[in-house]
């Protein structure tokens, strides 16, 4: 049987939004907007030139007024593949020493993220050192109440799809410290509004505020906000009774009782990061890309540039994790840029069914859960090495510090 694509999406933002309405409408939540931070290869690309790495140790943690924000808003291409994470690394090389040095450090902190997931996988979930608390009760947002702190940074996250760092620390302190509820449903709330959400950095972030990858957790009180964003203190209604004054009381989680003998060590490091050099065993008929690798230098793309580009919208993951409307938005723009240059057939439905239609496939391996699972129900006839920024390697990864020093030590 085979399938009919997709019309492609247009390129033009109000035809992307009826593209997205009409094809996508069913499995968004919220309101048709688009973000501000446009998708595609063009807009990934004009966003790195005009980042300058200038001054941004010292103002990478600013927040308001927007003139003090020093962070390069590169999150969402990075997460999708359209800035990889060397060639990042590379752009800065000429920037001060100290503004390098910080900014490639936070790079390198995603890569981290990166491969804690493509270890540990799904037991990311489960929390790696301390025992999951309990949920938050349903239909309760701790973020959406008077403090400007709170509902500004909240009404940010869902009408833009970005936040700072210093923000995300603010939102996951106060729903995990403060209020002592259960990172999880906090994370998948981030994930669903946030254009550069993936489970790697996303949950990371949220155990990193917990204290699972540190041992401490991070408190959040009005002194941050004093510091961070004056102007939010000046116009908060509560400002006099405010409710964060003071420093939450230590909440720390019950340790576990053993770490995960898999964040010591990885017995099998070839099947964490993928192979070295492309395998090819076969004549693939397509380029099969996913929300990872959305990117012109996709290794898979760049090895097959006259074949076809298949993306599958993945219609039963969707439906389970409601992403919001600007988010499915992005990815129809980065499809839309590359139709540009591509010959690209979008889909939605089962990915492996879809694949199996198209015929054998080109891919990059993508070291994430999903990925794995599906590509073992398809025919991949070649398959490119994941652009890691450093290759992972079998040592410890308890920490980011004791991620480097294995790194360093097996040089
Ligand atoms: C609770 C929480 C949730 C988070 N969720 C995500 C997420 O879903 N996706 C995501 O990419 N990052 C996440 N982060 C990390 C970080 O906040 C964002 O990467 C960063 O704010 C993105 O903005 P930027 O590109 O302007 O950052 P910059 O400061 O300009 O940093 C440049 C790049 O370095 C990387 N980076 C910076 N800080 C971190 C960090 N702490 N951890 C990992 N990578 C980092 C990102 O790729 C970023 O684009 C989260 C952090 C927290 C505390």
């Amino acid at each position: 049987m085979s399938r009919t694509p997709l019309p492609a999406p247009p390129a033009d933002t109000d035809g992307v939004v009826d593209w997205v309405s009409h094809h996508l409408g069913d499995l968004a939540s919220g309101d048709p907007t688009p973000s501000p931070t446009r998708g595609g290869q063009a807009a990934a690309d004009a966003a790195l030139d005009g980042f300058d790495v200038t001054g941004y140790a010292r103002r990478r943690n600013g927040v308001l007024p927007l003139s003090a924000r020093g962070a390069s808003r590169l999150s969402p291409y990075i997460r999708h593949g359209l800035l990889t994470l060397p060639r990042v690394y590379e752009h800065v090389k000429s920037g001060p020493a100290s503004d390098v040095e910080k900014f490639r450090d936070e790079l390198l902190w995603q890569e981290y993220a990166r491969q804690l997931y493509a270890r540990m996988g799904s037991a990311t979930r489960t929390s790696l050192r301390f025992a999951v608390r309990d949920e938050y009760p349903p239909g309760e947002n701790p973020w959406d109440v008077e403090a400007s702190c709170l509902q500004e940074s909240w009404r940010e996250l869902v009408d833009t799809g970005y936040l700072t760092n210093q923000a995300r620390m603010w939102l996951s302190s106060h729903w995990t410290v403060r209020q002592g509820w259960g990172w999880r449903d906090g994370e998948d709330l981030f994930f669903r509004h946030l254009l550069d959400g993936s489970r790697a950095a996303n949950r990371s972030g949220w155990q990193w505020t917990v204290g699972a990858l540190t041992g401490k957790p991070y408190g959040f009180s009005r002194w941050q906000v004093e510091k961070r964003a004056p102007e939010l203190c000046r116009r908060c209604p509560v400002s006099d009774a405010c409710p964060i004054q003071d420093w939450p009381e230590d909440q720390r989680p019950e340790p576990r009782s053993m770490v995960d003998p898999r964040m010591r060590r990885d017995d099998d490091v070839e099947t964490t990061a993928g192979p070295i050099d492309p395998r090819v065993e076969g004549r693939p008929e397509a380029v099969w890309i996913t929300a990872e690798s959305l990117g012109r230098d996709d290794p898979a793309m760049t090895a097959h540039a006259d074949l076809p580009v298949v993306f599958v919208f993945d219609d039963a993951l969707l439906r389970r994790l409601r992403l919001s409307f600007a988010r499915l938005t992005f990815l129809a723009e980065a499809l839309a840029d590359l139709s540009l240059e591509r010959q690209v057939q979008t889909y939605r439905g089962n990915v492996s069914e879809t694949l199996a239609d198209v015929g054998p496939v080109a891919a990059t391996f993508t070291p994430v859960p999903g990925w794995r699972r599906i590509s073992a129900r398809v025919t991949i006839a070649a398959t490119y090495p994941w652009p890691w920024l450093r290759r992972p390697h079998g040592g410890s990864i308890t920490s980011f510090t004791a991620w480097s020093k294995s790194r360093a030590s097996r040089r």
